[in-house]
This record gives C-alpha cells, sequence and structure tokens, in this order.
C-alpha cells in the first residue's frame, strides 16, 4: 500500500504524531507548528493504514466550518468519503446525541436550543416570577452564574448556598428556570454539555455502546477545553478509548468561560501512558512575526515551555501605527488594504482583528465608503438579528409547540391585536393546566374566552401552525411535502411577517426582508449531513439547530472574496496572509477590566490573546492605536497597549504619515517619520505642557495638519480635551 501521501512533507515530530503506534497523545505545540494539519492526517492515517472504520471515529473541533474543512481534507487524502465519521464541535456532536437519545436524555423529542440571549430572557421572566427584587438579582449575572454552574456539572441540588442568602435565591431561580426549560423543551448551550454528560452518567448501557463504537477520540485546541468537556472524553474514552489530543497553553483565551488549561496536564495524569511531542517548527509566517510573538508571550509565567523556530526568512517588519483618532485609524487600515488588493492580495486574505466587537463600526464605515466587500463574524450575526429570529420562531413553534418563547415572538411579530392582558391571562391558565400557551390558547378559544381582535389574531395563527405542522395532510397546506425552505417561504409570507417588514421605513425594510429572503436561501441550500439523517434527526430539526448552534460564524454562503473582521477569539486556529491588529491601546487592550482587577491572571489572559492575534499573520502584520478614540459617545484618551512595547525594536517599523510632533517615547524611542509629507516642525511636541489664555494649562496629545493649517489637540487640565489651531492658540510652552 502506497502510504507516502499520508506523510509526505511532513517534519520528523510531525511524522512521529501521524504514525504514532496505538495510545494516548498528547501535541503540545505553539501556534502553526502543524497542531490541526497532524490531527487531520492522523484520521486519515488510522482508516488507511490502521484500517480502523471511519464510524469508530470522534473529532472535535473549534468550529462547524473547521470541522467541514478537517473533513473535506481527510477525503481528498483518502480519496473516498468518510461517512459514519463524527467531526463537529462539542455542541454540535453532543447535540447529535441527545437528538438520537432524548428519552434517555429526559427531554422532549420535539427539544429546541435556545441561544443566549432568549436564556437571558427567560431566566428574566423567572426572577419576575419569583418576585425578586431585580435591582439585586441582575438577569444577566443570573445567566453567568447558572452558565458557570453547568460548565462545572452543577445542578441546583449540588450547590452549597452555605447561609449565603443571596445565593440560596439563585439557586431557587436556576432550580425554576430549569423547570421552564424541561417544561417547554427547550436546551441552553450550557446544557447540550451538562445533559448529555449525564447521559453517560445514568445510561451505563448506551455510554458502554458509544465505548465501544468510538475507539478513536481526537481533539483540536484542547487548552480550551472546561470541565464538563473534558469529563465527557473521559467518560467517552473509559478503559480502551484512545485519546489524541492537541493543543498549545500559551493559546488558552477562554478561561472566563470556564476553559481550564489545566486539563491538558490533568489529561496525562488521568490517562495512562500518555506520549507527549512537541512541533517546534512554524510553518505560518515569517521569521519577523514570528521572533515578535515569541517575545510578547515569553513575559508569561507559568507555560508549559515551548519554542518555535521557522525557516522562513525574515519577510518584512511588522508596522505600528500610531493614528490620532479612530478615524485616521481606520483610514489608514483601509487605504493600507486598497493598495493591497491592487498588488497581489485577495479580499479574503485580509483581516482586521480587534479585541471588542465595538471596534468594528468605523472600520465598516471605511469599508462601504470604498465598495470594499467585508464580511464580520460575530457582533450581530444574521442568526440573532430580529426579522430572522422572528422567522425561526414560526419554524420552532412547528417544531415543539411547547416551545412558549417562540410561542410569544409570533404572537407579537407581526401585532395580532393579542393584548398584555390576554397574554398575562394565557400564561397563567398554561402553568395552572401544566401546558403551552398554546395549547392553553386553543383551549380558550374553544371556551370561547377570548373576543374580538385577539380571537381572530389567534385563530389564524392556529390555522397556519396547524397546516403547515409537518405531517399534518391538510389540503391548505399539502404540507408533508413540503420541502424546508418552501415551509419557510410560506410561513414567512402567509404569517404576514413578510408585509410586515415591507410596511417599516423604507430604508430599515429593504435589508430585513432581503436577510428573510437570504434566510430562505440557506434552508434551500441547507443538507443534513448523512451522521445526522443517520441519527434520524429531521430536516426541521436539524436546520433550527444549526441555527442556534452557529450563529457565531456563518451568515449563508454568498461570501466570496471578502475582507474578514473579527474578534481575536473568533481568529483562533484560522491564519492569514495578511492581518491589521486593530485597537491596540491600554483599556481596549488588553481590556480595562484586566487592569483593574490588578491581577497577573487576567493580564496574562489578555497576553495570550495577543499571542493569538499576532500568530494568525503569514506574511504581513500591522498594529495599530489611536490617541484619541470615540467609542459609545464617549471620547477617551488611552497610552499605546502595553503588547506593543513588548514587541522586540528590530521587528517594527513605526508609521506615521501626518505626524509633525515627535513623540516622547510612548513605547521607548521617539517616533519615526515614515512620509514626505512633512511640513514645518513646531516647537513643540506631544507630550509638552503648553498654557492657553482661556483654557489655563495642558498637554499637547495630538497633532495634524501643516503650516497655516497644523492643529493640536491639547487635554486641559479644567476645560477637557480640544483642537486648537496652532497659528492662532497663542499657546505659551512651559517648562
Ligand atoms: P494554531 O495553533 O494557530 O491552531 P496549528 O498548530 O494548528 O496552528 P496548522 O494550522 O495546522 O497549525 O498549520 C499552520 C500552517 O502551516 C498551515 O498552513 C499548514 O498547512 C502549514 N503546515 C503545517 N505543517 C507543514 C509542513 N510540514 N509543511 C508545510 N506546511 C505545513
Ligand atoms: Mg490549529
Amino acid at each position: 500500500m502506497d502510504i507516502s501521501h499520508l506523510i509526505d512533507g511532513l517534519n520528523a515530530a510531525q511524522r512521529e504524531v501521524v504514525t504514532a503506534p496505538p495510545g494516548h497523545l498528547l501535541v503540545l505545540a505553539g501556534a502553526g507548528s502543524g497542531k490541526t494539519r497532524v490531527l487531520t492526517q492522523r484520521i486519515a492515517w488510522l482508516v488507511e493504514v490502521e484500517n480502523v472504520w471511519p464510524h469508530a471515529i470522534l473529532a472535535v473541533t473549534f468550529t462547524n466550518k473547521a470541522a467541514a474543512e478537517m473533513r473535506a481534507r481527510c477525503e481528498r487524502l483518502l480519496n473516498r468519503p468518510t461517512q459514519g465519521l463524527w467531526i463537529g464541535t462539542f455542541h454540535g456532536l453532543a447535540h447529535r446525541l441527545l437528538r438520537l437519545h432524548w428519552r434517555e436524555a429526559g427531554l422532549l423529542e420535539t427539544f429546541q436550543i435556545i441561544d443566549a440571549d432568549d436564556q437571558q430572557r427567560l431566566i428574566k421572566r423567572v426572577i419576575a416570577d419569583q418576585n425578586l427584587d431585580d435591582t439585586r438579582f441582575v438577569a444577566k449575572q443570573g445567566t453567568w452564574l447558572i452558565n458557570a454552574w453547568k460548565d462545572e456539572g452543577k445542578r441546583p441540588r449540588d450547590i452549597d448556598p452555605g447561609d449565603n442568602p443571596d445565593l440560596m435565591r439563585w439557586i431557587d431561580v436556576y432550580a425554576a428556570y430549569e423547570a421552564t426549560c424541561q417544561r417547554q423543551g427547550l436546551v441552553d448551550f450550557a446544557e447540550i454539555l451538562l445533559r448529555s454528560h449525564e447521559l453517560w452518567l445514568k445510561q451505563p448501557a448506551l455510554l458502554d455502546h458509544y465505548r465501544r463504537r468510538f475507539s478513536h477520540l481526537l481533539v483540536d485546541e484542547f487548552q480550551d477545553t472546561n470541565t464538563i468537556q473534558y469529563a465527557w472524553i473521559r467518560m467517552l474514552a473509559g478503559a480502551s478509548g484512545q485519546v489524541f489530543a492537541v493543543g498549545d497553553d500559551d493559546q488558552s483565551i477562554y478561561s472566563w468561560r470556564g476553559a481550564r488549561v489545566a486539563n491538558m496536564q490533568a489529561y496525562t495524569r488521568d490517562f495512562p501512558g500518555v506520549t507527549t511531542i512537541r512541533l517546534e517548527q512554524n510553518y505560518r509566517s515569517t521569521g519577523t512575526i514570528l521572533a515578535a510573538a515569541n517575545a510578547v508571550i515569553a513575559r508569561n509565567s507559568e507555560r508549559l515551555g515551548k519554542e518555535l523556530w521557522t525557516s522562513a526568512g525574515q519577510g518584512e517588519p511588522i508596522s505600528v501605527y500610531a493614528a490620532y483618532n479612530e478615524q485616521d485609524e481606520a483610514r489608514y487600515v483601509i487605504e493600507r488594504i486598497r493598495r493591497l488588493v491592487g498588488e497581489d492580495l485577495k479580499r479574503s486574505e485580509i483581516a482586521i482583528l480587534y479585541r471588542a466587537n465595538a471596534l468594528s463600526r468605523v472600520f465598516e464605515e471605511e469599508l462601504i465608503r470604498h465598495s470594499i466587500a467585508y464580511r464580520v463574524y460575530g457582533g450581530l450575526r444574521f442568526f440573532e438579528r430580529a426579522e430572522i429570529k422572528d422567522a425561526l420562531a414560526y419554524l420552532r413553534l412547528l417544531a415543539n409547540p411547547s416551545d412558549d418563547g417562540a410561542f410569544e415572538r409570533v404572537v407579537a411579530t407581526p401585532p395580532r391585536g393579542v393584548g398584555d392582558k390576554t397574554l398575562e391571562d394565557l400564561r397563567g391558565a398554561a402553568r395552572a393546566a401544566d401546558t403551552s400557551i398554546l395549547t392553553a390558547a386553543a383551549a380558550a378559544l374553544r371556551a370561547g374566552a377570548i373576543k374580538g381582535r385577539a380571537r381572530s389574531g389567534l385563530e389564524s395563527l392556529g390555522a397556519l401552525i396547524e397546516s403547515l405542522s409537518p405531517g399534518n395532510a391538510s389540503p391548505l397546506g399539502a404540507s408533508d411535502s413540503l420541502r424546508l425552505h418552501e415551509r419557510l417561504e410560506q410561513l414567512i409570507d402567509r404569517s404576514g411577517l413578510r408585509a410586515h417588514y415591507e410596511a417599516q421605513s423604507k430604508h430599515d425594510a429593504d435589508s430585513r426582508v432581503a436577510n428573510l429572503d437570504e434566510l430562505i436561501s440557506v434552508a434551500r441550500e441547507f443538507v443534513l449531513s448523512a451522521e445526522d439523517e443517520a441519527a434520524g434527526i429531521s430536516e426541521m430539526a436539524a436546520f433550527l439547530s444549526y441555527a442556534a448552534l452557529e450563529a457565531g460564524e456563518g451568515q449563508g454562503e454568498a461570501w466570496d472574496d471578502c475582507v474578514q473582521l473579527m474578534t481575536l477569539h473568533a481568529a483562533k486556529g484560522l491564519e492569514f496572509p495578511c492581518v491589521f491588529l486593530v485597537g491596540m491601546e491600554d483599556g481596549l487592550f488588553p481590556s480595562q477590566r484586566s487592569i483593574d482587577e490588578g491581577g497577573n491572571a487576567q493580564l496574562e489572559e489578555e497576553r495570550r490573546l495577543a499571542y493569538v492575534g499576532i500568530t494568525r499573520a503569514r506574511r504581513h502584520l500591522t498594529l495599530s492605536y489611536a490617541e484619541s478614540r470615540r467609542m459609545r459617545g464617549q471620547e477617551t484618551w488611552n497610552r499605546p497597549s502595553r503588547f506593543l512595547s513588548e514587541l522586540p525594536r528590530n521587528t517594527i517599523t513605526e508609521v506615521r504619515p501626518r505626524a509633525q510632533l515627535s513623540r516622547p517615547g510612548s513605547y521607548g524611542a521617539r517616533a519615526r517619520v515614515a512620509s514626505d509629507d512633512w511640513g514645518d516642525q513646531p516647537a513643540i511636541g506631544l507630550g509638552t505642557r503648553v498654557s492657553h489664555a482661556q483654557f489655563g494649562e495642558g498637554v499637547i496629545t495630538g497633532a495634524e495638519g501643516q503650516g497655516s493649517h497644523a492643529r493640536v489637540q491639547v487635554n486641559f487640565e479644567d476645560a477637557g480635551s480640544k483642537w486648537l489651531v496652532l497659528a492662532y492658540a497663542n499657546l505659551v510652552v512651559l517648562g
């Protein structure tokens, strides 16, 4: 058998990994060293050389996109389909198990996934139902607490409140929330994992079945697994499953969501005879980018310790751009992008990465101004838009009539004349009869308890739901033969949702109606995976869970060559020839919170995030910061990110095209001027103390323009920050 294609081009350590003999294996290696690649090739190796049935392999990746790429790559290597191979995210795989074994998991067959937003809304209602003071019991905090408990594998009865009365109330909220979800057939993200872990604990026969089936478990990005995920894998592996884990402690960036880098050590302790292999050659970045990344991460303590080198050349230096403000930063970045696209890069090879979603807006505006196609990951995601959630609520109600959240959404949009009073009565009736609101509404209609517009509104809604429910052969809908997207389209049209959005103000309505159409085409192109189909999951159920789970990632398919915008967290595992890391300011990155809380742990996590950001770049890397930034309506003055000063001087070149003033040592040296449009040099520089007749004393913090147009920004002690025309301001330089 010719197996050379499975190992060709790999270095010795990588080859050792791919061809490892049976047993547990940990690949501990830095960014871009080929961890994901060897994991993929290992799967192909197992199938082709070790004759492992694809059916016996379960691989966990970080995103659904990564899973799809991994499967495609395996199929290319093997030159045949890999049906039966389970590959996906923890949530995706656990969800499939719950669909297969809903009864054993104690769920309704029609259960639906709710997103973070719906979860918080539900918790808010529970807090109100319990008559708790909602200024003291804030829904957001409750959501966080409940998710943290679930991530730790804890149910209300497992939590010891001590003598903390608030904690006791929160535990009650958790219990009531759980009961509500149970009744309505809803599971939140954390619940998916917890339930499927409980499935292992409570159903030994089932666990045994899956232990026999999955002889090989492979986990990418192992450093970001949380307690429950680790426990899940450990249970599934049992005594005989072989675990292959790859990770990088320096890229652990989800501890705020319960991820435990300690799982890597736990793994080598809990499993017998784990072989640890390190990969040290980086194949992604230039020598300069790698040197910068290594230097930054070297400042962290408690690392497991790895070295990375590359045989690639030094490449170009890293650009650091000091912008006057956020507008200037966006102008500069987009201008550079225009030039790069004009040269040899595709738009999709360029990424703008930032610490917080709020930063994307200025860049989007500038991209729009220049008609450059772009795509934002995260932010307000497609599946989280109001009109999309409205349309999906109809589908959810079809799939699961107990879903009260979906009912409430549907009954309100478009408005149906069902007022608050009627709704409150229906909720009460549903609670009293222990049924869903939809059922309670049907009963109330039959009893003649609802009159007028509310009556006709509810009747037509009921008729719509009934006629389009799968399995309903009503003459109206010929419902059973409808395809998913046809069913969705009928729901959108016949419910009046489309007309509702069309009637809204012109500009807004356009994009909302277009989004509804986009949703229909997403449904048309949706393909039920062979594994889901084999698990007996209906197309509608699979589509709804796709919409819930995938919310953070994709938005339809019509996204070819776009500049990519995303947070640093979302960029994990990806690579781009050209990366802009923007908003490099203390207070933004590292975040204010990580600075305020003083401890080193948070700052180190921010630094790991910087390491992740820098190591996404293959050839071109630019870091930028703004001296002043308007965000959320407020102007702030931030110092350049401390991470900038951690870059070795010989890896960077500073760019400050329109600057006239030298900047005293913001990070070590004086800024170099990289532009030829250099005007008269004023006698004052950034940081100089000046006095103004009217505003008093202050410090120069910014400058722009030349000659008679030169303006400076002064941060006055009493008067705040002002831009002044230098020629008229009559500033007096102090000391
Ligand atoms: P991260 O930590 O960021 O997830 P990683 O360790 O998973 O990175 P990969 O994404 O697998 O790294 O690989 C980085 C890049 O290097 C990819 O483009 C990959 O194809 C390439 N690469 C890996 N190994 C080799 C090799 N032996 N020869 C050539 N290219 C390689
Ligand atoms: Mg990877």
